[in-house]
């Protein structure tokens, strides 16, 4: 076979990153676009020693499992990889990718698996989730002002001012963006020329409060006539910040380091919830809601899907399994959200994260919800605590949790950091994670330095894409 050649194949399974395999030939091919279940007409776009790649043609005989995709671009776009797959297909394919991981990687025997793994939480409604969009700006092919996305793997500007994975709002304020740029002739930036002026437009809307927030990023310190984009900005119900940031290098980083306010407040503010329910005898359950606010500014670190992120937490919370009375490490706690609703929970909270800028977000967000049984710690995890459990001055406290809560980015732990937890024995460990390739990695060594698992579940917080989140519980074998 070579390139362009065309089969027919039928796609039986779905790969890690969302496409449709089907063997022809004796090759497996991997083709984006494809749904398993599906017979189509594929076209070679590669060759490898033993499989290969391949782009649909035609659906021949579409699979059940084939839905229309509800974006006009799903296709193009590079955002969403399976807008094709019914919702409830993806999800069962999100769960599989984790039970698959901990067995291959973490060692876990399916037996163990069946007891310990809960179904996966999906959304109610798997599209407008996201609360934060970054459209970049360009032109079309008539040399119109187009808002939108890159399409996969490049910077090709797809125009989709109205992504369904974003708020409504998004479409109204790009229009009034783009009203303004015509009448003040602000033109788009170009990254080849590294002329123009308007970069991306970033859009945050807090879920609970209603607040929206627009940040301009611009390839310079202002914009001409800046009085006419609050005037028609401004009016837009629920806008409450609209600021410009400043990015004039020529980098891929959307945003620079300098933000300027043009009107209304610096942050908005937003809240996470956790319901509890508790049992209260007779089979009947009470449930309470406790909230944690906060302050969002163009730059900081926040959750992109609140929704899923309250069954994100809520479940680390459960976990976590607390009376009151106990000592507790957040490790990777970013903006300290977990960490809050822990402090709410337990005698002490110590949180530990990289970025000094998320620790400063952190403790504000501790005093405005008058929390003072938590400290935030800049620094690498497996600096920080190791640093602790060396040192004679700390005190016992603080190298005695008596539960640890960890939520690294994707590449996971540092084994010193796995190594430090496993010396300072808490009862139990909760382990949140956005990959099960190296949440397997993790949960092997915790299951061969003492601990046991006993319970997991992933979470969709990206609905359409392949990511998923899992919670774990573990804990110390007596
Ligand atoms: N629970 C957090 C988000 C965790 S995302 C929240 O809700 O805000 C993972 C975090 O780990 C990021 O904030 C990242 O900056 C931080 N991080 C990455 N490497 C780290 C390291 N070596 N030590 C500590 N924190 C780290």
């Amino acid at each position: 076979m070579k390139k362009n050649d065309t089969f027919v194949v039928t796609i039986e399974d779905m790969g890690v990153n969302g496409e449709g395999i089907g063997k022809y030939d004796g090759m497996t091919f991997f083709i984006k676009d494809a749904v398993v279940g599906d017979e189509i007409l594929a076209g070679v776009t590669k060759l490898k020693k033993g499989y290969g790649y391949a782009r649909v043609i035609e659906v021949l005989t579409p699979s059940d499992r084939r839905v229309e995709p509800a974006c006009s671009v799903a296709r193009q776009c590079g955002g969403c990889q399976m807008q094709t797959l019914r919702y409830d297909v993806q999800l069962a394919l999100k769960e599989r990718k984790v039970r698959d991981n901990l067995k291959r990687i973490g060692g876990f025997s399916d037996g163990l698996l069946q007891q310990v793994m809960e179904p996966i939480v999906g959304m109610d409604e798997p599209f407008r989730y996201r609360n934060k969009a970054q459209f970049p700006v360009g032109y079309d092919k008539n040399g119109e002002i187009v808002f939108g996305f890159y399409a996969a793997r490049s910077h090709q500007v797809i125009p989709v001012s109205d992504c369904l994975l974003g708020v409504e709002e998004n479409a109204l304020i790009l229009a009034r963006i783009k009203e303004y740029m015509q009448q003040c002739h602000v033109k788009p930036y170009d990254e080849t020329t590294g002329k123009g002026l308007l970069r991306h437009v970033l859009i945050r809307k807090g879920f609970h409060s209603g607040e929206l927030m627009v940040c301009l990023v611009v390839n310079g310190k202002e914009l001409p006539q800046e009085d006419v984009l609050i005037a028609s900005l401004q009016k837009i119900e629920g806008m409450h910040s609209i600021s410009l940031n400043v990015n004039t290098e020529n980098t891929n980083r959307i945003l620079g380091d300098e933000v300027r306010l043009l009107w209304g407040e610096p942050c908005i503010t937003d809240s996470i919830c956790r319901v509890r329910e508790e049992q209260t005898g007779g089979g009947n359950f009470a449930s309470t809601e406790e909230s944690v606010s906060f302050e969002i500014s163009p730059k900081s670190f926040y959750q992109v899907n609140p929704v899923q992120t309250e069954k994100l937490y809520s479940l680390a919370l459960e976990y976590a399994g607390l009376s009151g009375e106990e000592i507790v490490w957040d490790l990777y706690c970013g903006i300290g959200t977990i960490s809050l609703f822990l402090a709410k929970a337990a005698k002490q909270v110590y949180g530990v994260e990289i970025v000094p800028e998320a620790i400063q977000d952190a403790r504000r967000n501790a005093r405005n919800n008058h929390m003072d049984n938590v400290t935030f710690y800049v620094g690498k995890a497996e600096e920080v605590v190791p640093a602790w459990v060396e040192s004679r001055d700390v005190g016992e406290e603080r190298t005695s949790p008596d539960v640890i809560v960890v939520d690294p980015p994707r590449k996971g732990c540092d084994e010193m950091c796995l190594q430090t937890m496993v010396q300072v024995a808490p009862k139990r460990i909760v382990y949140v994670s956005c990959d099960s390739a190296t949440l397997s990695r993790d949960l092997k060594y915790l299951v061969e330095h003492g601990y046991e698992l006993n319970r997991v579940r992933p979470v969709d917080q990206f609905c359409h894409s392949m990511h998923v989140e899992t919670v774990c519980l573990l804990s110390k074998k007596s």
